[in-house]
């Protein structure tokens, strides 16, 4: 491969026995060489880590903000998305798989710099950027400097990632991000390990150094998928965990799960289920849940915590009112968590 047009990786080491030891995600591949990671997109060539999903999109689209979900972080406006091939994880429940399962070579990608990317929000009137359909935390290098252009244009950045990344590592990544929506998959270590090939306490380290050290405005979102995270055990720990590592200001998204990949035997997400999720939710003391995949205009309102007035009417990803007035509600004069 002619690697002059590569981006050389940042997070490697190389082991005693000339292996790189990626150390991006606490997956921590050591790759041979002509090897890639898990991700398939750092690879090892010649003794040296390459990223090669830097600069290589495989589309972009102008979504509502509402679709990544994001319901605190300016409704209402447009936001431009893209992601490359691969991914860190291995989720057998995976919804967009067709991207995250692929290699580059599979995918129509082509070359974008971070100047391009930043152009194109610009170009479509989209105040902000979105790194999502597969994980960014693998094309860590391309979020760092798009994301500091965009800051330098007044263009918010967001990352939609699983949060399976180092702890070091994240600090880099993450230095000019404004937002993420982070997804807690499950609340088992048996779920994680089992239908993600991931461990739960690096998401939840994540989560809560987002949250505690950063000034990152976080949302959660937590895929229901029936039979396997959906119970009120779980759930319950959940939102009890979150109220006290994360507090009650983070917005909780439960989504609904449609059969794919290598579950295509369980059914889809009954509505109820999503409902009663929220109701656990709010009744432990989180202020803001949702869910999403389903057109529940109830279950999609932003309510104000303090008197309980619709705030910001919604139905899936469409605001259909918004009532905030400068971040607070019009009728009591509550604050509302979030950046509007
Ligand atoms: S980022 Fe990719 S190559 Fe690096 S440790 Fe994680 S899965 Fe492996």
């Amino acid at each position: 491969m002619q690697t002059d047009d590569l981006k050389v990786a940042l997070w490697w080491e190389t082991d005693e026995n000339e292996k790189i030891l990626c150390t991006l995600c606490p997956r921590y591949c050591k790759i041979g060489k002509g090897q890639a990671g898990f991700c398939y997109i750092r690879q090892n060539h010649e003794g040296k880590l390459y990223s090669i999903g830097y600069g290589r999109p495989t589309g972009f689209a102008i979504d509502p903000i509402e679709k990544k979900p994001l319901s605190h972080f300016y409704p209402g406006t447009l936001i431009l998305s893209f992601g490359t091939a691969g991914c860190n994880l291995g989720c057998r429940f995976c919804q967009n798989w067709s991207i995250s399962k692929a290699k580059l070579d599979d995918l129509n990608s082509f070359y974008a710099s971070p100047e391009d990317v930043v152009n194109l929000a610009v170009k479509y009137k989209a105040p902000s950027i979105a790194f999502t359909y597969n994980d960014p935390t693998i094309f860590g290098e391309y979020v760092i400097d798009i994301s500091k252009i965009a800051r330098e244009q007044g263009i918010k950045t967001v990352m939609v990632t699983a949060g399976y990344i180092d702890k070091y590592a994240r600090n880099d990544v993450y230095k000019y991000i404004d937002a993420a929506n982070v997804d807690l998959k499950g609340f088992t270590e048996r779920f994680y390990f089992k239908l993600t090939y991931s461990h739960l306490n690096d998401i939840l380290d994540t989560l809560v150094w987002l949250k505690r050290e950063t000034g990152i405005w976080l949302e959660i979102t937590t895929l229901l998928i029936p039979g396997e995270n959906d119970s009120a055990e779980e759930i319950k720990p959940e939102c009890d965990w979150i109220v006290n590592n994360l507090g009650n200001s983070v917005s909780l998204h439960f989504t609904a799960f449609h059969p794919d990949f290598k579950m295509t035997g369980k059914e889809r997400t009954p509505e109820l289920t999503l409902n009663y999720s929220r109701e656990i939710a709010l009744n432990m003391g989180i202020k803001y849940c949702y869910v999403g995949n389903v057109h529940n205009i109830d279950g999609q309102t932003t309510y104000c915590p303090g008197c309980k007035t619709s705030l910001i009417k919604r139905d899936w990803h469409t605001v259909i009112s918004n009532k905030l007035r400068d971040g607070k509600c019009y009728k009591c004069g509550t604050e509302i968590d979030g950046r509007f």
